[in-house]
């Protein structure tokens, strides 16, 4: 009997998957498979981050179907040959799977669609990872957005998202199944070091993760949300966004979730966030490259500095200024950082240091357990200036008073700095001015009065075209 296949990719869940539910529609054995593709031309390799939790996402989905009847196969290659080959193995009649947005993996499916087309088999594309499809927002004159608020605006005209649909009962069985590698084959986790201890204790990779997050972020946070959000001391915000970037969870999981609370303010800013991703995906759609060049050519011409060790001072959370030093720390031990931090350090590096954001966005991309091609890409350009609805290059975040007004009492910058610990309020975001020591705590690597008078000196090289 021919069979379907299912190819995961950025859905790894049972419930509100519809490529699978197609799939079981279409009332014959499904093969599930993933594909670690590190060929495809174009296609990011994972960073380091994500390669950590995407072995354990792919290990929590195997064994929720394995409770179904099922499994996952593993293969690695180029996904285009890949499937093919799987197909031919199996006599598959037919393929589905969830789409992705980014221009190499659209290539990359419409090849395939086309060669498996060819050959007789039945190809099925569903939307399942966003809220909206970036062709169906549109402006007035029928164009792509350019600006965060009249896009979700126009998002929230349309009809709202449908219910999501629920995980499957059973999966059924091929006859016979395909070999597979075994997931540590892929070596996705760190050995000698093993550096993702603090990243273990931060999270829990998986379906029932990704639910469990979001159950206790509606019952403890919701509510204080719009005032919580930008306080990393505090844990305000959801947390949900490497489940989210994995498709643990769908977006419209969550938007149904969050309104079964009721309509709010709160539950109206929480969604709005999770419009900033469907935006994020309308750019990186609608725009090539956003992750590799400048959304605003302009900036093209700007006169970066070569990143030297300011780049590694940065990286290490040893640039002198607290916050950003914090914020860089909790990235490197919990592959995550607070959103308010994110900015900050962005800024830091691309106005304070000079240093041009694809380097920030690289960094981000390897360390980020949430590395998203799409929201990472446009929330460095938002912050470098150069991007789509981008902040103005000259609004230069000053790290001192950012961190004394959304880390008023210095817990965050403790927390991730314990050899500031036994300073006073008055001096945890500028110790140089401390009357106590502060131990091995770096100083300053440059003062970001001067700092900033440099960066908008390079702004107006290019500022006549800006
Ligand atoms: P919540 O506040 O609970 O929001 C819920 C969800 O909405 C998030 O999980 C996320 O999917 C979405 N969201 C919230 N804020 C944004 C935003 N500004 N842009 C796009 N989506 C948003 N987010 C990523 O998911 N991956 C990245 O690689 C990434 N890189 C970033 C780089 C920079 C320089 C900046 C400034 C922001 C970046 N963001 C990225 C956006 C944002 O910081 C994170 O989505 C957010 O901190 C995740 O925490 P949360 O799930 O608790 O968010």
């Amino acid at each position: 009997m021919s069979v379907s296949i299912v190819w995961f990719r950025c859905d790894l869940r049972l419930s509100d998957n519809p490529a699978l539910i197609k799939a079981l529609e279409a009332g014959r054995p499904v093969v599930p498979v993933f594909i670690l593709d590190e060929e495809t031309q174009g296609v990011r390799r994972l960073g380091a981050a994500s390669r950590w939790w995407l072995h354990y996402s792919l290990h929590a989905l195997d064994a929720s179907l394995r409770r179904l009847g099922s499994r996952l196969v593993l293969r690695r290659g180029p996904a285009h040959k890949v499937l093919g080959d799987l197909a031919a193995e199996c006599g598959a009649s037919s393929v589905f799977w969830n789409r992705v947005y980014d221009r190499a993996a659209r290539e990359r499916d419409a090849r395939l669609k086309t060669s498996l087309s060819e050959r007789g088999i039945t190809v099925g594309s569903c939307k399942a990872n966003l809220l909206y499809e970036p062709w169906d927002v549109t402006t007035r004159g029928g164009d792509a957005f350019k600006v965060f608020t009249p896009f979700w605006r126009a998002c929230r005209t349309l009809p709202p998202p449908s219910p999501p649909l629920p995980a499957p009962q059973h999966v059924p069985a091929p006859e016979s199944w395909l070999a597979g590698d075994p997931l540590a084959s892929w070596h996705l986790l760190p050995t000698a070091p093993d550096w993702a201890g603090g990243i273990r204790n931060a999270w829990t990779p998986g379906e029932d993760g990704a639910k469990q997050r979001l159950a206790h972020f509606l019952d403890e946070a919701l509510e204080d949300y719009r005032q919580a959000r930008d306080l990393p001391a505090v844990e305000g915000t959801s947390r949900l966004s490497p489940h989210l970037a994995f498709g643990e969870i769908s977006p419209r999981q969550i938007w149904h979730a969050a309104m079964t609370r009721g309509a709010s303010a709160a539950t109206e800013k929480f969604l709005s966030e999770v419009g900033w991703r469907e935006f994020a995906y309308h750019l990186i759609f609608h725009n090539d490259g956003l992750a590799e060049r400048n959304f605003r050519p302009e900036f093209d011409a700007f006169p970066w500095a070569d990143p030297n060790e300011a780049l590694t001072a940065w990286q290490r959370g040893r640039t002198g200024y607290p916050i950003v030093d914090a914020g860089m720390r909790e990235l490197w031990t919990t592959g995550w950082m607070h959103n308010r931090v994110r900015m900050i350090a962005a800024s830091f590096l691309t106005k304070d240091l000079l240093i041009d954001w694809r380097q920030g966005e690289r960094w981000f991309w390897d360390t980020l357990v949430d590395a998203d091609l799409a929201n990472n890409a446009t929330g460095w350009q938002w912050v470098a200036g150069c991007g789509a609805d981008a902040a103005p290059y000259f609004r230069v975040f000053n790290p001192v008073l950012q961190g004394e007004k959304f880390d008023p009492d210095g817990d965050y910058v403790r927390h991730w700095l314990p050899e500031l610990a036994h300073l006073p309020d008055s001096a945890i975001h500028r110790p140089w001015e401390a009357a106590v020591p502060t131990g091995v705590y770096p100083a300053r690597i440059v003062e970001h009065g001067a700092a900033r008078d440099r960066a908008l000196a390079a702004f107006q090289t290019i500022k006549k075209s800006a």
